[in-house]
């Protein structure tokens, strides 16, 4: 008889034959622009702790506080017994840091993602993607009944070409709901969110943004994409993010009007079927709001950092692509020249990873680096000097 769990070998053994499986990398201890990583000390240059909040002092304190005064889980989902005066607060600061009338918090952006898209678009609407979302938007959007359609990578024009289309569909869309990243993770570019506003204000349709990587990065001390480009959440109405990026902890965050608050809640099956987060969770978000809110040279150095950093390797005659945030490609061709840049990189001590086909064209595999407002001036030289070092020995500048 045949064993039936065999396709999980098989499959297991393609994908290592193919070097395309994930080997793990373990930190030993808190991921800080110095770390250890399989028991080496590097300088971290792949995390996305942007502002190295994972390891501020007040936002450590709170979370060891609340588990003190709330203990250790919530007991429960938000709409059962699992809300806690921290979860209600931290709702109300992020509201207001984002000035909108309105947040909801979930367990991850992933979950956002997952339980809100297929609730804002069903049978008889439409959802139209920008081709190189999220993988969290894609199975959002696949969880959906509605119709789907994509548009080419932040071309507006393409993106006006399939909602001409679809004013010709009979019977008519009940609905539109315009997706898009805010900043796009392998490259480091923002999308056009204003002009997909505007577009979607002519059309009537809904516009939804994923800020994940703009979230302390961009906008008003680092606010995001909607205040980066001073939209309206009239035609921006849901603004969605996550607190495991630059906010250094863990979480996904809705912001908009109270209207998409009630219903979210309502409806998202990841926010009613799923523990609410713990205690310590909820105080550190809290804290990291409060520290953005108080701290604004986080975000300006992440800023002075990144332009150092970008101007350095452009200098060197590297391919930095056409990033406009912190996230800095480091374009080398062929996925072989990547991983071996990778590993001399690693070897001389700056713990960055190639990004290879197919997440990436096959000629345009690369190192992908996420500047931290934590290194120091020092440190900024240290990486610049190994990528310079590692390139000249295989030969890549
Ligand atoms: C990381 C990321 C997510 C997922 O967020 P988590 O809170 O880590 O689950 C969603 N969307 C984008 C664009 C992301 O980069």
């Amino acid at each position: 008889m045949r064993d039936p769990t065999a396709f999980l070998r098989e499959e297991y053994d393609e994908l290592v034959r193919a070097d395309l499986d994930w080997k793990l990398r373990v930190l030993g201890g808190p991921s800080t622009p110095w770390c250890s990583i399989d028991g080496k000390r590097v300088l971290m240059f792949c995390s996305n702790n942007y502002l190295g909040l994972s390891n501020h002092p007040k936002i450590k304190a709170a979370a060891i506080a609340a588990i003190e005064s709330h203990g250790a889980g919530s007991g429960s989902v938000r709409p059962i017994a699992g809300t806690m005066d921290l979860h209600m607060e931290l709702e109300r600061r992020l509201a207001a840091f984002k000035q909108a009338e309105a947040s909801l918090v979930y367990q991850t952006g992933f979950a956002t993602n997952a339980g809100l898209i297929p609730q804002l678009a069903g049978d008889g609407d439409l959802i139209i993607s920008d081709e190189l979302n999220h993988g969290s938007i894609i199975d959002g959007v696949r969880l959906s009944k509605a119709e789907k359609a994509v548009y080419r990578h932040s071309d507006v024009a393409d993106l006006e070409r399939v909602l001409a289309l679809a004013e010709r569909h009979a019977p008519a869309f009940r609905r539109i709901l315009i997706i898009t990243d805010g900043v796009f993770s392998m490259d480091g570019d923002i999308a056009p969110l204003d002009r997909i506003a505007a577009i979607g204000a002519e059309h009537g349709a809904m516009v939804y943004v994923d800020d994940a990587h703009g979230e302390g990065v961009l906008g008003e001390g680092g606010r995001g994409i909607v205040s980066h480009f001073r939209l309206s959440r009239e035609t921006v109405q849901v603004e969605m993010g996550t607190f495991s990026k630059a906010f250094g902890v863990v979480g996904g965050h809705i912001s908009g009007s109270r209207d998409l608050v009630h219903f979210a809640y309502n409806k998202s099956r990841t926010w009613l079927l799923s523990g609410s987060h713990p205690p310590g969770v909820a105080a550190a978000c809290l804290a990291a709001v409060d520290v953005l809110e108080h701290e604004p040279a986080h975000v300006e150095r992440l800023w002075a950092l990144t332009r150092r950093f970008k101007k350095a390797m452009a200098h060197l005659g590297f391919d930095i692509g056409r990033s406009e945030t912190p996230i800095t490609p480091v374009i080398v061709g062929e996925s072989a020249r990547a991983k071996a840049l990778s590993q001399r990189l690693f070897e001389l001590g700056v713990f960055a990873l190639p990004i290879v086909f197919p997440m990436v064209a096959k000629d345009k595999a690369r190192i992908r680096t996420i500047m931290n407002a934590a290194l120091t001036d020092a440190d900024l030289e240290t990486a610049i000097g190994a990528f310079e070092t590692a390139c000249r020995e295989l030969h890549l500048i």
